[in-house]
C-alpha cells in the first residue's frame, strides 16, 4: 500500500496552495490528487480579482499575504502569475453605500490596508472610461490587484513539486478511510494511499466527498457570469479594478478590453443532481436573459461597453456557503480531516493566505490564528442539507454587493429551528433573526407597529422599542427566550476530572453551583467561554453561545482522555431557556413557585430544580444582562405553559417581552464579553480582563495555565477596554478603529447604544507598548473612527454600569 503523510484532494488553486505551503513548512511526503487536470474545476475561468479588504482583520491578513505571494512566485518558480498591483476603485451611487465605503476605509486603516476616500474628479482621473456624474464618491485601495488564476495555480504546483510534493493528475479520490474517528487513508482507483492527514480541497465536489466520510461541508454551486470584450480604445493594462456594487458589477482590464462580471441579487444554483462526471475545463450555457440587468448597469457605469463587441460570455459554477464565508479547518468529528472549500467567488484572492493558514494548522495541529468567520465548526450537520443550501446560495451570491447594513438578516433558509415559544412570541410582535438555524426574537413591535426591521446605518426603526425592553429589564422585569443557547451534558465518573483540566476556573464545586469559565488552548487563548453547572457528582451541564455548539462539543470530546468514563451529549433541543431578568424578577418568580427564592435561599451562581407553574424547571441564578435574574431551563414540552404563567403573573409588575437587541445593549453596559468577539483563540483571560475566572493554583492545572503564568507578570500591552462615547448621537456598530492620542491603536470588538447610559458603549482591544492600564486610559485622548469621522470616548477597564455588580447579587 502506498503511503503519504498528507493527501490533498483537488488540484485547483486551493489544493495547490495547501500542497505548496505544506512543503514550505517542511513536509515532503505530500501527494495531491486531481481527478482531471490542474485548475480544471472552477479556478481556470475565474476573473482574477484580488481585493484585500475583508470583514475581519485576519481574513484581510490572509489576502494581503496572497498578494505578496503572487508578486514573488514568478521569481521563485519561473512561472508567471500575471500579478499586477493595479489598485481598485469601489464606487457609491447612494448615500448609504458611501457610508459603507467610508466604514470600509476606516476598517482598512485599522487592518493596516491603505484606503482613501476619493471624490468624483479623482475617480475620473483614476478610471477615465467611467461615468461619474451620478456617483456620491468612491474608495481607492492602491494595494489591490489582479492575477491570471490558472497561471498562479501552475506556479503553486511547480513550487509544491520543487518542495517534494507529488502532484498526480487524472487520479480521483473515491473515498476517505476513517478509523476510530481519525483519518487512515484515501481510496483511489489505483488503490489505497495510507495517510495521516487528508485535505478536502475538492471545490464544488467537496460536499459530496465530505458526506461520504460523515463530514458535513455545506456548500452548493451557483452560476456566476462575466463577459469579455474585444479591445476598447482608452482601456489600458494599468486601469484599476473597478467595483460598482450598487449596479452589482465589477470590471477588470483584459487584453485591452474589459472583463465585466456581476453578482446577481438572485443567482441560479447549479448541480442539483450532482456535478456531472468528467466536468473539467467546462462551462455552463450562456444565459443572456439573466445577464441582461447586469449588462444594463454596467453600461450605465462604462458607456463604451455599449458598442464594444463581446468576445465571450463566460458562465461558470462556483461554490457558495450559507453565510458567504469560506470553509476552513479540521472537521469537528474526524481527527486530521481538513477542509478548504466553498470560496464564494473569492478563492483566487484567498488561496495564498488560506493555503498557508491551513498548512500551519495541519503541521502544528492547532489553528494558527483566529479564523472563526471561516471555521468549519461554525456549522452544524443540518447546514449541509442540499435543499437548504440550494435555497440559501441563490441569495448568498447577491450578498457580495448588498449594502452591509448592521443586523441585516438573510431571508432564505429560515425557520429551521424554532423554540416552543416561537408562535407565542410572534403573536406578541416578535421580529425574528436567525442564528445557527434558530429563529430568535430580536425585538418586539408594539401593537400597530410592523415587526419588520428597516435597515439603515443610523438608528433603525426598532430603536425605541428595544429601548423600552432594555428599561423593563433595568427597572422592572423582562422575559427573554434564550432557548438557542448551546447545552452540552457531560456525564460519567471521570467527567469532573476531564472538565477540570479543560476549564481555567475551578469546576470542582458542590452540586448546584454554577461556574463562569473559559476553556483555553495551550497559548492561553479562548476556545470557549461558558457556564458550567454541577448537576450531580458525575454530571455537568455546559451552557454556551448558540453559534458555538459544534465547536465546543468537538473541543471537549477531543480532550477527553483515552478511556475516560465520560460521555458528552448535545441536549440543546431538550430544554427551552426562559430568562427572567430585572429587579422585580424575584417577586415574579415567588408568585410562581413554592421554593425559597430569597437571596439567602437562592444565592447568585447557584442552580436547582424547582417547580414553576407546575413544571419541573432547573432555575439558574445567573445573568447576561447585569440584573437580578434567573435563567429557567424548562423541558420543551412545559415551556409554553411556563411562559404563559410568567406573563399572567407579571402583568402588574411591568413585565415586558425582550429580545436580543435589548440583550446587546444591556450586556454592553455591563461590559460582558462575548465569545467570537471579545474572546477569541488569540485573547487570554488577562488581556480580556477576566483574570477573576481563572484559578492558576488549582490542583492538576489546566490547559493554557503555563502560558498564563508566563503572561501574568508582564505589562499587558494589549487589553480589552470599555469605551463610552461622549456624543450621544454617535453610533458605532463594531470593528471601528480605536484612536489613542491620534494614532490607530486597536479596534472595536462589539458596540451598542446603552439606553441607561444614554450613549453608545463599545468594547475593544487597545494596544500600547508600555502597557494598557487605568492611568493610560485616564490620561490618553481616546476616539473611535466611525465612517471616517472621529468621536471622543472615555475609556475604562471596568463596566460603565454597576461596576461592582451590586444589582446582580441583590
Ligand atoms: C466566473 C467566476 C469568476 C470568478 N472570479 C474570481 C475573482 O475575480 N477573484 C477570486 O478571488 N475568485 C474568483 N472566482 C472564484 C474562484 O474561481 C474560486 O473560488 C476558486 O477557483 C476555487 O478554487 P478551488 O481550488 O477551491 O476549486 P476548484 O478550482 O474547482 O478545484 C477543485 C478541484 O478538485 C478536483 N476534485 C474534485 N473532487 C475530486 C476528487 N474526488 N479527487 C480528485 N480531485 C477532485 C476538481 O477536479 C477540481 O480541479 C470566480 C469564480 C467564477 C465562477
Amino acid at each position: 500500500m502506498r503511503q503519504a503523510r498528507a493527501v490533498v484532494i483537488g488540484g485547483g488553486i486551493i489544493g495547490c496552495s495547501v500542497a505548496y505551503h505544506l512543503t514550505a513548512l517542511g513536509w515532503r511526503d505530500v501527494i495531491l490528487l486531481e481527478q482531471g487536470r490542474l485548475s480544471g474545476g472552477t479556478t481556470w475561468h475565474a476573473a482574477g480579482l484580488v481585493g484585500q479588504l475583508r470583514s475581519s482583520a485576519n481574513l484581510t491578513r490572509l489576502i494581503r499575504y496572497s498578494a505578496e505571494l503572487y508578486g514573488r512566485l514568478e521569481a521563485e518558480t519561473g512561472q508567471a502569475t500575471g500579478w499586477k498591483r493595479c489598485g481598485s476603485v469601489s464606487v457609491a451611487r447612494t448615500a448609504q453605500r458611501m457610508i459603507q465605503l467610508k466604514r470600509n476605509a476606516s476598517l482598512a486603516r485599522a487592518y493596516g490596508v491603505d484606503a482613501e476616500v476619493i471624490d468624483r474628479d479623482e475617480v475620473l482621473r483614476r478610471y477615465p472610461p467611467m461615468r461619474v456624474d451620478d456617483l456620491v464618491g468612491a474608495v481607492w485601495i492602491p494595494g489591490d490587484g489582479k492575477v491570471n488564476p490558472a497561471d498562479v495555480t501552475q506556479a503553486l504546483a511547480r513550487a509544491a513539486r520543487a518542495g517534494g510534493a507529488e502532484l498526480r493528475e487524472g487520479v480521483a479520490a473515491t473515498g476517505v478511510r476513517i478509523e476510530r474517528g481519525r483519518v487512515a487513508g484515501v481510496e483511489t482507483a489505483e488503490g489505497v494511499i495510507a495517510a495521516e492527514v487528508v485535505v478536502n480541497c475538492a471545490g464544488m465536489w467537496a460536499r459530496e466527498l465530505g458526506r461520504s466520510s460523515g463530514v458535513p461541508v455545506p456548500l452548493h454551486a451557483c452560476e456566476h457570469m462575466y463577459v469579455v470584450t474585444n479591445p476598447i480604445v482608452g482601456i489600458s493594462p494599468d486601469l484599476p479594478v473597478m467595483r460598482d456594487p450598487d449596479g452589482h458589477v465589477y470590471f477588470k482590464e483584459e487584453v485591452g478590453g474589459l472583463l465585466m462580471g456581476g453578482f446577481d441579487p438572485w443567482a441560479k444554483p447549479w448541480g442539483m443532481d450532482g456535478i456531472p462526471a468528467g466536468f473539467s475545463f467546462a462551462t455552463l450555457p450562456e444565459d443572456w436573459e439573466k445577464f441582461e440587468p447586469l449588462m444594463t448597469h454596467a453600461i450605465e457605469r462604462v458607456p463604451a461597453l455599449e458598442s464594444a463587441p463581446i468576445r465571450l460570455l463566460m458562465n461558470g459554477p462556483e461554490s457558495f456557503t450559507p453565510d458567504n464565508y469560506f470553509i476552513l479547518g479540521e472537521a469537528p468529528d474526524v481527527r486530521r480531516y481538513y477542509v478548504a472549500a466553498g470560496f464564494c467567488s473569492g478563492g483566487i484572492a484567498a488561496a495564498g493566505g488560506a493555503g498557508r493558514a491551513l498548512a500551519e494548522w495541519i503541521v502544528e495541529d492547532r489553528q494558527p490564528m483566529d479564523l472563526w468567520p471561516a471555521d468549519i465548526r461554525r456549522f452544524a450537520p443540518f447546514h449541509a442539507d442540499p435543499r437548504f443550501l440550494r435555497e440559501r446560495v441563490s441569495e448568498i451570491v447577491g450578498v457580495h454587493y448588498f449594502v452591509a447594513f448592521p443586523n441585516r438578516e438573510l431571508t432564505t433558509g429560515r425557520g429551521l429551528r424554532r423554540s416552543p415559544l416561537h408562535e407565542l412570541l410572534r403573536a406578541r410582535g416578535a421580529c425574528f433573526g436567525a442564528k445557527m438555524g434558530w429563529e430568535r426574537a430580536n425585538w418586539f413591535a408594539p401593537p400597530g407597529v410592523a415587526a419588520e426591521t428597516e435597515y439603515s446605518f443610523g438608528r433603525q426603526n426598532w430603536f425605541p422599542h428595544a429601548a423600552a425592553e432594555h428599561r423593563a429589564a433595568r427597572e422592572a422585569v423582562a422575559v427573554f427566550d434564550q432557548t438557542s443557547f448551546g447545552k452540552l451534558l457531560l456525564e460519567g465518573p471521570d467527567a469532573g476530572a476531564a472538565l477540570q483540566r479543560l476549564c481555567a476556573n475551578d469546576v470542582d464545586v458542590p452540586v448546584g453551583r454554577l461556574v463562569y469559565t473559559g476553556m483555553l488552548n495551550e497559548r492561553g487563548g479562548y476556545e470557549s467561554d461558558l457556564t458550567v453547572t454541577r448537576l450531580a457528582e458525575d454530571a455537568y451541564l455546559l451552557v454556551t453561545g448558540s453559534a458555538q455548539t459544534t465547536r465546543d462539543a468537538s473541543w471537549v470530546r477531543r480532550h477527553l482522555p483515552d478511556g475516560a468514563r465520560a460521555a458528552l451529549r448535545d441536549v440543546t433541543g431538550a430544554w427551552s431557556v426562559i430568562g427572567l431578568m430585572g429587579p422585580r424578577s424575584r417577586e415574579l418568580l415567588a408568585r410562581l413557585t413554592d421554593a425559597d427564592v430569597s437571596n439567602a435561599g437562592f444565592p447568585f451562581a447557584t442552580a436547582r430544580e424547582i417547580g414553576i407553574a407546575r413544571a419541573p424547571v432547573r432555575a439558574a441564578r445567573i445573568t447576561y444582562v447585569g440584573e437580578l435574574g434567573w435563567e429557567l431551563y424548562v423541558p420543551v414540552e412545559f415551556a409554553a405553559g411556563v411562559y404563559a404563567a410568567i406573563r399572567e403573573a407579571g402583568a402588574d409588575l411591568g413585565l415586558a417581552d425582550a429580545g436580543y437587541y435589548a440583550i446587546d445593549s444591556l450586556r454592553m453596559e455591563k461590559a460582558y464579553r462575548a465569545w467570537g468577539r471579545e474572546l477569541t483563540v488569540e485573547d487570554t483571560p488577562f488581556q480580556a480582563g477576566l483574570g477573576f475566572a481563572v484559578r492558576l493554583d488549582k490542583p492538576g492545572g489546566f490547559i493554557g495555565r503555563d502560558a498564563l503564568l508566563r503572561e501574568r507578570d508582564a505589562p499587558l500591552t494589549r487589553r480589552l477596554v470599555t469605551l463610552v462615547l461622549d456624543d450621544p448621537g454617535a453610533l458605532p456598530l463594531g470593528d471601528e478603529p480605536i484612536v489613542c492620542d491620534g494614532q490607530i491603536a486597536g479596534s472595536v470588538t462589539s458596540a451598542a447604544y446603552g439606553h441607561t447610559l444614554g450613549r453608545a458603549v463599545a468594547l475593544g482591544y487597545l494596544r500600547h507598548p508600555d502597557g494598557v492600564d487605568a492611568a493610560l486610559l485616564d490620561g490618553a485622548a481616546l476616539e473611535l473612527e466611525i465612517a471616517g469621522d472621529r468621536f471622543k470616548a472615555r475609556g475604562s477597564l471596568r463596566a460603565p454600569y454597576d461596576p461592582q455588580g451590586l444589582r446582580v447579587k441583590a
